[in-house]
């Protein structure tokens, strides 16, 4: 499974990740090229999540809207 994308490096603008084994989402995630702490794995993914709900909401192309009808 590949990550969804998410923020660069801010150490080294890479986008590449390590996820180092463990029970998922109580992992960290780690810049693959200088071992930067991105913090946990679900804290990653909840947070692009919301900027991608924003994102979403602002366009109204969500593929995962609600449907009223
Ligand atoms: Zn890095």
């Amino acid at each position: 499974m590949q990550a969804p994308s998410s923020p660069d490096c801010p150490e080294c603008g890479s986008r590449a990740k390590r996820f180092p084994p463990g029970r998922e989402g109580q992992y960290h995630v780690f810049c693959k090229k200088c071992d930067h702490d991105f913090g946990r794995y679900d804290h990653l993914v909840a947070d692009y999540r919301h900027l991608l709900d924003e994102l979403e909401a602002h366009l109204g192309t969500s593929d995962n809207a609600p449907r009223d009808i």
